[in-house]
């Protein structure tokens, strides 16, 4: 009998579950290795492109391609590309997202924007906050790669993360609407489904946090297994064990 290991696609997380602290996990390596082709990286990475990730990844002795990798920045870019193609973009990430949207027919723009892509931008000014939540109030429409707030660090530190910059710019400008695409909104496990293949039912999200992965996983049917402290192979070993369960056994609870 097939496990559900061997039956199913898989969408995998990068931060807390691959990679912590900027090395890999100790298991990550054997547990790629054991997905064969049968998975995609999930992140709401918002800073870089799936190349860049590949070839940290790759540095990291991880190989995975970047055909394999699904992010909330580069997901926003495309998903504003394909709505509303050259349209006039202020995007608020970095130099290789601003390159990115560029190739994806973009205008980049600092005023008069149609649209504002809201990214990681480690280069967030007073200015780019004072023009942004202008042209929103304006009604240009604002596209979020993800809500995180923060990332932890080594010795109780905090990273800043978008949603710390899309609480800036709510403060400013107001009850506006705004669109997520980054965990738990559907749009980035839709499209690394549409790229793995595999349908919802078929599908198990692996990831470390229960709040996006685990929630965006349940909204769609798609089945969640949380990994704490890296322990990525025994994750296949739970799975052979489990091969004769249902579906719902892998869902995460309900809120
Ligand atoms: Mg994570």
């Amino acid at each position: 009998m097939q496990s559900r290991f061997e039956a199913c696609g898989f969408l995998v997380d990068v931060d807390g579950t691959l990679v912590s602290g900027g090395k890999a996990l100790p298991e990550a390596r054997q547990f790629l290795s054991d997905l064969h082709d049968r998975f995609v990286l999930v992140s709401n990475d918002a800073e870089h492109t799936p190349s860049e990730l590949a070839h940290k990844l790759q540095s990291l002795q991880l190989p995975v391609p970047a055909e394999r990798i699904v992010l909330a920045g580069t997901t926003a870019i495309d998903e504003v590309a394909v709505e509303r193609p050259g349209a006039r973009v202020m995007l608020l990430a970095s130099a290789s997202l601003q390159a990115y949207a560029r190739q994806a027919g973009l205008r980049i723009v600092k005023d008069k924007a149609e649209v504002v892509v809201l990214g990681r931008d480690r280069h967030f000014s007073y200015d780019k906050l004072a023009t942004a939540a202008n042209v929103i109030r304006g009604g240009a429409t604002l596209v979020v790669a993800n809500p995180d707030l923060m990332h932890p660090a080594p010795q109780a530190a905090v990273v800043p993360e978008t949603g710390a910059l899309l609480a800036a710019l709510l403060a400013c400008a107001g009850r506006v609407p705004y669109r997520v695409v980054g965990k738990p909104e559907p749009t980035l496990f839709t499209a690394a489904l549409a790229l793995l293949g595999t349908p919802p039912e078929a599908t198990v999200m692996i990831g470390d946090n229960p709040a996006t992965d685990g929630e965006g996983a349940r909204r769609l049917g798609i089945g969640y297994i949380e990994v704490h402290d890296g322990r990525l192979l025994h994750v296949v070993s739970a799975d052979k064990r489990a091969e004769s369960m249902e579906p719902a056994a892998y869902m995460a609870s309900p809120p």
